[in-house]
């Protein structure tokens, strides 16, 4: 056995269906009460509910969490922090919601409550992606990690099949990194194969009945595991073009991991058989790409860049971008090959 780093990140999981009713205890588990909830405009109403479950704890709702963190969203909630004098602040949401809880946790130290109704994984990590004037900035830092997260699998019944499928998929990718990351150790990897196993599984359940509860509780045990991998250990070509492709050609962040993803492990296959021998069991299938793939279509899930806009001719640029500071992969990232993969993608063939 090669030797490892294992690095256990400290945040409390409370996992089940009707969960939420715990929220109370888990706050004051945290010494806090006085909760500010924060949503997007489209769950407002669902945190105006957790808002009055809180009774004398909740203190008020701020709605406005956007995509990609945006740095005046995160100033106008401190205003709103202060103002009231929270001391915490309960997330309801997907990554962009959470990602509002966490910049404000990194400016002002206030202990996050997190209850995940998506499948990105961000509760589990301790990384911040901000976007000032339209440029991302990722950071790593534990100031950001949650301190609970209660996942309540009847609060994923609401997320539509399309979301569903490409969330999911979203979540796969982290494992799938993990599998072949360069800090990777024994543990992630059990996790990583377990999660991809969990989601691959139930996604398709989930696309012909979303509200069946064994399948929504699978896929969302699958997204904790895979978030913890995306938490713990460093991602590499997939993650670096799924933020090209989001950064610089404004891709939507579920469905451009969704379509990615089989041609990003196609190229990585050479240089990675053991982790492909472990997604291939997690799917049952022959090979990962192409299981991967399959995934993709059993949820009815868009399988080409060209149906997200990005064009032929956005290519070379994608190219040239993702091959400028390419993070640290298992096969070398040259330009030839990087082209050919999101020629690939774009078209949207069955990868080979
Ligand atoms: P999202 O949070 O943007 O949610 C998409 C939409 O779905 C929103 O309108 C939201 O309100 C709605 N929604 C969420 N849950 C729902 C439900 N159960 N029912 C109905 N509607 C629901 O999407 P996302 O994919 O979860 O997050 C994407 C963002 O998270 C990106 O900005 C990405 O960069 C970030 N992210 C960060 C990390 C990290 O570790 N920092 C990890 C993963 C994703």
């Amino acid at each position: 056995m090669q030797p490892f780093v294992y690095n256990g990140l400290p945040s409390r999981v409370v996992f089940g269906q009707g969960t939420l009713s715990r929220l109370s205890e888990e706050l004051e588990l945290l010494g806090c009460s006085r909760a500010l909830v924060l949503s997007t405009p489209q769950q407002q109403q669902q945190a105006q509910e957790v808002l009055q479950q809180l009774g004398d704890k909740g203190i008020d709702v701020y709605a406005k969490a956007a995509m990609h963190t945006p740095v005046d969203i995160t100033e106008d909630a401190l205003e709103r922090v202060k103002s009231l004098d929270v001391d915490c602040t309960v997330a309801i949401g997907g990554g962009s919601t959470i990602g509002l809880g966490k910049a404000i946790a990194l400016r002002t130290g206030l202990p996050q409550v997190v209850i995940p109704t998506t499948y990105a994984g961000s509760e589990m990590t301790p990384i911040l992606g901000e976007t000032r004037d339209g440029e991302k900035t990722t950071q790593r830092t534990l100031d950001v990690l949650p301190e609970t997260v209660i996942y309540d699998v009847d609060l994923t019944l609401t997320l539509p099949a399309g979301m569903s499928g490409t969330s999911g998929i979203n979540a796969i990718a982290h494992a799938v990194e993990a599998l072949y990351a360069r800090d990777g150790n024994p543990v992630i990897a059990l996790m990583a194969e377990e999660g991809i196993a969990a989601l691959g599984r139930s996604l398709p359940v989930i696309a012909n009945d979303l509200t069946n509860i064994e399948a929504r509780a699978d896929a969302l045990y699958g997204a904790w595991l895979c978030g913890a991998c995306l938490g713990s250990v460093g991602m590499s070509l997939h993650h670096k073009l799924c933020h090209t492709l989001g950064g610089s050609f404004n891709l939507p962040h579920a469905e451009t991991h969704t379509i990615v993803l089989p041609y990003a492990v196609a190229y990585n296959a050479p240089a990675a058989p053991d982790a492909m021998a472990r997604i291939s069991r997690a799917l049952g299938c022959e090979d990962a790409a192409t299981g991967l793939y399959d995934l993709g279509r059993s949820v009815g899930a868009p399988s080409a860049l060209s149906e997200l806009g990005f064009s032929v001719e956005d290519v070379e640029r994608a190219t040239e971008i993702a091959t400028r500071n390419p993070y640290w992969n298992p096969r070398d990232v040259e330009a030839n090959g990087i082209r050919r993969l999101l020629s690939d993608a774009q078209s949207g063939h069955r990868p080979k």
